[in-house]
């Protein structure tokens, strides 16, 4: 296959520095070349001028839910995070199963369309993952148990397990599924503890909202009410009193690759656990606003040395799928931050928290999975304009 080159007036590599007037040099799906315009070695090839604006690796959503799409704009936001999940629960089963599909074929299309070429998307129901195979996406699904009493736990694990191999024969390269669960508070420690036997829940919500922390503080609050409307009041539960992270490092949970969704409430010694274990925290700050749960500390979390990613969460909660709008909200919150570090947590952060090693940066034998976003001027910083919240990427077919 003969060699392609695309020319911007920036290549933002990731792992390497910006390059002004770059070119990508793409020989069968993989990058072959990069460098500035005319630079040593710089292959001959048919040269597709994009203009002005960046290239980029392709976006990598750490932590999504398709399945939920259909749920955009039906569920009220403005009381909070109970109320919203409780509203989730009840209207997630109503919607006929072709409409949920539907909507989910709709959020994939808007994923690859806004510079998308990962995502980790979690589901309860393994309903669409023929549509994820149709997609261009690379997909890890994490399938997410939910168990709040202990004595069904063997049999939620057995038959997530038998699900999970039935599966297996139909998934291809692209998707990959693993097990995951949905939250220290409401999942009983002992399924959390089989789920470690198995290597550890692959994913998992955590630190997200003062109910949770409540909960786990003291076993009260607003989630022991909604245990409670759920029939769950009578589960026996001993609540450890210390914080999310710290109560999932006394189950042996924080496994390396671990990818932890929001982390709003993580002190400083919960930092330091994320850093040490190993796990990947995926913020999803556009959700965590909508809920009412406050934004992560981003400036803490970088100093302490936590891997980030980040996602978007679902539409139930999130306004679109485009995770440079949850970069742009990041760096209107932090704009000391620097806006090539928020650059990273969307590529290489969430290639790293996926496992997908060839994803997330432009370097040679990278494969040359783009996006590009067209600026209206001159761009003296090519990542200030990606997270600018004006920015849209759009996939590049290389
Ligand atoms: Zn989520």
């Amino acid at each position: 296959m003969s060699l392609r080159l695309f020319r911007a007036s920036w290549v933002v590599p990731v792992s390497a520095p910006p390059l002004a007037d770059g070119v990508v040099a793409v020989e069968d799906g993989r990058v072959a070349w990069l460098g500035p315009r005319g630079g040593l070695g710089m292959p001959d090839g048919v040269v597709t001028d994009l203009g002005t604006g960046v290239l980029t690796p392709g976006l990598v959503n750490a932590h999504c839910h398709l399945e939920l799409s259909h749920l955009a704009g039906r569920l009220p936001r403005e009381a909070g995070f109970v109320p919203w999940v409780e509203a989730l629960v009840d209207e997630r089963g109503r919607e006929e199963p072709g409409r949920v599909r539907e909507r989910a074929t709709e959020a994939i299309r808007e994923l690859e369309t806004t510079g998308t070429v990962a995502v980790g998307d979690v589901s309860n129901a393994l309903v669409h993952l023929d549509l994820l195979q149709a997609s261009r996406l690379q997909a890890v699904v994490f399938y997410e148990l939910l168990g709040w009493d202990p004595a069904r736990s063997e049999t939620i694990l057995q038959a997530a397990e038998q699900r999970l191999a039935a599966h297996a024969a139909g998934v291809n390269g692209r998707v990959r599924v693993r097990l995951a669960a949905h939250a220290p508070h409401s999942v009983s420690a002992r399924l959390l503890e089989a789920l470690r036997e198995r290597g550890g829940p692959a994913s998992i919500h955590l630190a997200e909202s003062a109910a949770e922390t409540g909960f786990l503080a003291d076993g009260g609050g607003e989630w022991a009410g909604f245990l409670a409307r759920r029939g769950l009041g009578d589960v026996a539960f001993r609540p450890p009193a210390v914080s999310p992270v710290k109560y999932l490092e006394s189950l042996g949970v924080l496994v390396p690759g671990l990818v932890a969704a929001h982390c709003v409430r993580a002190d400083r010694e919960d930092r330091a656990l994320l850093a040490r274990r190993g796990v990947h925290v995926a913020l999803c700050p556009r959700s965590n606003r909508n809920l009412g749960a406050g934004l992560p500390s981003l400036p803490d979390l970088l100093a302490d040395g936590v891997r980030l990613c980040l996602g978007t969460d679902s539409l139930a909660s999130a306004e679109s799928l485009d995770l440079l709008q949850d970069a742009a909200l990041l760096h209107r919150a932090f704009p000391r931050i620097d806006p090539s570090v928020l650059v990273r947590m969307a590529t290489a952060g969430g290639a790293a928290a996926l496992g997908l090693a060839d994803l997330g940066t432009l370097a040679p034998r990278q494969r040359a999975e783009m996006a590009f976003a067209a600026a209206p001027s001159r761009l003296s910083d090519p990542c200030s304009f990606l997270v600018s919240g004006e920015a849209t990427l759009k996939p590049l077919a290389a």
